[in-house]
């Protein structure tokens, strides 16, 4: 069967929350593990089946944002959703008290109750207005970003249009555009810097109301952060800004010679190679191809993996007319299918989807046999993120296949890229932790907070000429910070142990591979620092971690010559 045929239907929510409700109390009642167990997994198939239609609904409306059928099939999904949530919340409460807990933990493994656990602690009706607000917010910040209309090079563009002149090899086309950038910022600061501040606010208040010291500790607790806290991430931190600083320092010093700047200035970071960036050869179909010939290659499992993506057409991959702006992973559990959708435009960004889409649609399909739980299938988010990120360095043998005689340009690139990410990464975490421990701080103040944050971390950041960016107003440009709070330390995180499985793979290719499928069918089975350790990666909160990985890179990004 292929894509076009899976069914839909819309959920009939009402009916399916009075059975959860009924399996609750069964499940409340009932001292027969067994018939527990049965209760659980009907719970289970409910929640597949409302997932599988929710996006089924979502991945068409993404292809054809004109099908007026599924965007009724949305609001209405958006609706009526909301009455599963409060029997799923009976459920939690129910299972987390439950005499027979400890058995239970047994079969499904405790971190489903320390979640659980954790749901329940953050959220209550009292803050529901609250959370409105906040999602109200968040959209008008993503309003205000998507209204930009920036005269620039004969044409009005948007935001995005205005940055790909970044990497222009103009030096003041790069500069122009960043002024027109800065400009746009100017003319909105002060609604962008209310926003944030009702935000702080708000999400302060939230965490109060239930009894947490700030806003960092209710929102550790809300992203299911189970086993590290504040201090840990602290410590990451420091060990970043120690050993990897300098080495991004250096990377960035080498890019400004390769293209021939000598005073560097933040508009020139853009730039790497002053004859174009790496581009992959091959039209759609041909990128495709080889994408399978890679996975064929690269083992067993990643051949079944992609010729049954190929097989159900589960890749939706060039832009099309009416079709949605961006690029995701997601996973229909009726038909065990991962899906793979984003807009093709002939940039390094093809080949990524390739590798970093296609590896977290191979965790799904790795664990689709196992992970019956929905709430089990996909771990917290930068356990995820190793999944994706470490698949763009297992595909790096492969690159001559994609890049041909600019093979060496894109591994620079794509090296260059995750390193000097890291440092920005922490920037904007620790900005965010300064924000959230002082929330009554006024705009200019916040302002200061991130200047502060980029000398330490991004200190080759020479800001000069930019006004809004002297003032400290790029975080204006992270639409993270706005909409999800501390998610942005999680790419880093999951970056240092890609790096890992990385400088594993080049001593022994096997093992770090078996250890990559193992994390991969483990699923959202356990807590971020259970899964690396039991695949062998170290933890990246405990002094020396950062150190070794720097230590064993320095040698290998040598020999990377272009
Ligand atoms: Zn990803």
């Amino acid at each position: 069967m292929k894509f076009k045929d899976y069914t839909y239907e819309r959920p009939d929510f009402e009916k399916l929350a009075e059975r959860i409700d009924e399996l609750t109390r069964t499940i409340q009642d009932e001292s027969d593990i067994e018939r527990i167990q049965e209760a659980i997994h009907e719970i289970n198939e409910i929640k597949n089946k409302v997932s599988t239609m929710e996006n089924l609904a979502y991945i068409r409306n993404s292809i054809n944002t004109q099908d007026k059928f599924y965007e009724d099939e949305i609001a209405a999904i958006n609706e009526k959703g909301t009455v599963l949530i409060s029997s799923l919340n009976r459920l939690s409460k129910v299972l987390v008290h439950h005499s027979l807990r400890s058995k239970l933990e047994k079969r499904y493994g405790s971190h489903w109750f320390q979640l659980m656990e954790l749901d329940l602690k953050t959220f209550d009706d009292s803050i529901a207005p609250l959370l409105v607000e906040e999602s109200r917010l968040t959209v008008e910040y993503d309003k205000i970003m998507a209204s930009a209309q920036i005269e620039f090079d004969g044409k009005v563009n948007n935001l995005s249009q205005v940055r790909k002149y970044l990497s222009n090899t103009d030096r003041e086309i790069r500069k122009e555009a960043m002024l027109k950038i800065n400009a746009f910022f100017a003319e909105n600061e002060e609604r962008i810097d209310s926003i944030y501040d009702k935000l702080v606010h708000i999400r302060t208040e939230m965490a109060q109301k239930l009894g947490y010291k700030d806003y960092i500790e209710y929102r550790y607790a809300q992203m299911g952060r189970t086993d590290y806290n504040r201090d840990d991430v602290a410590n990451y931190r420091k060990q970043v800004l120690d050993y990897l600083v300098p080495v991004a320092e250096d990377i960035f010093k080498k890019n400004l010679k390769r293209i021939h700047i000598e005073d560097g200035k933040f508009y020139d970071l853009g730039l790497e190679f002053l004859d174009g960036n790496p581009t992959p050869k091959g039209n759609k179909e041909e990128l495709v191809a080889k994408a399978m010939k890679m996975y064929k290659e690269m083992s067993a499992e990643t051949d079944e993996f992609f010729t049954f993506m190929t097989e159900h057409e589960l890749l939706d991959l060039e832009t099309k007319p009416g079709k949605a702006n961006g690029g995701y992973c997601t996973y229909i559990p009726e038909y065990k299918s991962p899906f793979i959708f984003s807009n093709f435009n002939g940039t390094r960004g093809d080949v990524d989807v390739l590798t970093h889409e296609a590896g977290h649609a191979f965790m799904a399909y790795s664990c689709k046999d196992t992970a019956e739980n929905p709430d089990l299938c996909w771990p917290t988010s930068e356990a995820c993120e190793i999944h994706s990120m470490s698949m763009e360095f297992f595909a790096y043998p492969w690159m001559k296949l994609f890049f041909e005689d600019d093979e060496n340009k894109y591994k620079v690139s794509h090296m260059n890229g995750a390193l000097t990410f890291i440092p920005y990464g922490v920037c904007v975490d620790h900005f965010q932790h300064l924000v959230y421990e002082k929330p009554e701080a006024s705009p200019q103040e916040r302002k200061n907070m991130w200047k502060q944050c980029e000398r330490l971390y991004t200190p080759w950041r020479d800001m000069e000429g930019m006004p809004m960016y002297e003032k400290g107003a790029f975080w204006f440009n992270q639409p993270h910070i706005f909409s999800s709070p501390f998610y942005y330390i999680d790419y880093t995180l999951a970056q240092v142990c890609a790096l890992e499985f990385y400088l594993d793979s080049l001593q022994n290719r096997k093992d770090a591979w078996e250890r990559y499928v193992h994390l991969c069918r483990l699923g959202g089975s356990k807590s971020f620092l259970e899964l690396i350790q039991e695949v062998g990666i170290h933890n990246p909160f405990a002094d020396g971690s950062i150190k070794s990985i720097v230590e064993r890179l320095l040698p290998v990004i040598e020999q990377i010559k272009l």
